[in-house]
């Protein structure tokens, strides 16, 4: 009989670099503590059955693109991104279980795919690269599922290791991922997740479209990736949208120099005031905000925050802020009141602490 294999997946949360993977820039994720669990065994049927959260779906392991839409469409993208990347497997029953909200920007569908791609690369004995993992997460989205995501996802929930952020540099074909040690615990802070629990519609066409404006600014500066883009960049476009989300390109990725440094000395302030900046710069510049996060962001700073952002792609999702372990009850209950005076359903206050990325779970 065929054995079960069982992985962990963690979510994970960007601390700072927002935008810019796609870009060239660089990015600084945890994985969190909070986690996909799939277990799977492999079937040499030729059907795949999945199960989470009491749905059950089937469809065949040369499922392509377009075949399944409904709620498994994720687990179909991976199964076929991992088939295409010459993983031989010929059929399995996955059951998925979580503990990430999903949708809440907190990467529950990196987890997801990159969690059956490593398992289908272990179950085959594949031996791919975690990179090269990363990159069929990356391709189920992109080219199944129709998200056009970044690469950072995968490779933080992938390649994080515990008690550390990652940092992850886009400048080259393959990133450079160096792990910085995140040691705020020691001095008495946190990291809280605020999950405002908006998701808008208008998320995944809004953020092709800022690829797309990304890559007309490139165009227009002579240069292969807007990261690449220097302080005078701004001067020499006319267009006054791209002026903006140039700006923003270049001045998050001289936040994330600077909230690295901050990280390795432990400047708590100073790592606080990065991350406040690059969220408004996300607002004002890159405009993928949300009024929820927003007004989260404005009560963790009320709240005594050292500094708080909108995490991940923008337009709904979490907040994240770096506050005294001691004040995250009164932001959970400050934020409750703002929601509620606005008719907004209460938001998910929790603490986040940087993790390892995807294992196998030995039985
Ligand atoms: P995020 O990655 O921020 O959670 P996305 O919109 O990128 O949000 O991905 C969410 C999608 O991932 C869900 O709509 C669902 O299709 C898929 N997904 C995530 N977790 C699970 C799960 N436990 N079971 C089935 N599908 C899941
Ligand atoms: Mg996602």
């Amino acid at each position: 009989m065929n054995e079960v294999r069982e992985w962990t997946v963690p979510g994970r949360v960007n601390l700072i670099g927002e935008h810019l993977d796609y870009n060239g820039g660089a990015v600084l994720p945890i994985a969190i503590d909070r986690a996909v669990t799939i277990k799977i065994r492999a079937r040499d049927d030729g059907a795949v059955n999945v199960w989470s959260g009491g749905r059950r779906a089937s469809f065949s392991a040369d499922v392509a693109p377009g075949d399944v839409t409904d709620w498994s469409a994720y687990v179909a993208a991976a199964v076929w991104a991992s088939r295409d990347a010459d993983i031989a497997v010929p059929g399995a029953d996955i059951v998925i279980e979580s503990t990430l909200p999903t949708g809440a920007g907190l990467s529950s569908s990196a987890a997801l795919t990159c969690g059956i791609a490593a398992a289908f690369d272990e179950l085959a004995g594949t031996g791919l690269s975690r990179v090269d993992l990363a990159r069929i997460g990356q391709r189920a989205e992109s080219d199944f599922v129709g998200a056009p995501v970044g690469l950072m996802d995968q490779l933080a929930v992938l390649c994080s290791e515990p008690e550390h952020a990652l940092h992850i540099d886009f400048a080259t074909d393959v990133p450079a991922l160096t792990p910085v040690p995140a040691t705020w615990a020691e001095a008495g802070l946190a990291v809280a997740v605020i999950d405002t629990h908006a998701h808008h519609e208008l998320a995944s066409g809004e953020y092709g479209a800022r690829r797309d404006e990304c890559t007309r600014a490139a165009e227009q500066l002579g240069l292969s990736l807007l990261a690449q883009a220097q302080v005078d960049a701004v001067l020499k476009l006319e267009d006054e949208l791209l002026k903006r989300r140039t700006r923003h390109v270049v001045t998050e990725s001289a936040r994330v120099r600077g909230a690295v440094k901050a990280l390795n000395a432990g400047e708590w302030t100073q790592f606080g005031t990065m991350l406040t900046a690059s969220h408004e710069s996300l607002r004002e510049d890159f405009q993928v905000s949300s009024p929820e996060l927003d007004v989260a962001v404005e009560t963790a700073l009320e709240a005594g925050a050292l500094g708080a952002r909108m995490t991940g792609g923008g337009f709904g999702g979490s907040a994240i802020a770096l506050l005294p372990a001691e004040s995250v009850d009164d932001l959970r209950s400050r934020a409750a009141a703002r929601f509620a005076a606005l008719d907004w359903p209460a938001p998910d206050v929790f603490v986040v602490t940087p993790t390892a990325g995807a294992h196998r779970v030995r039985r």
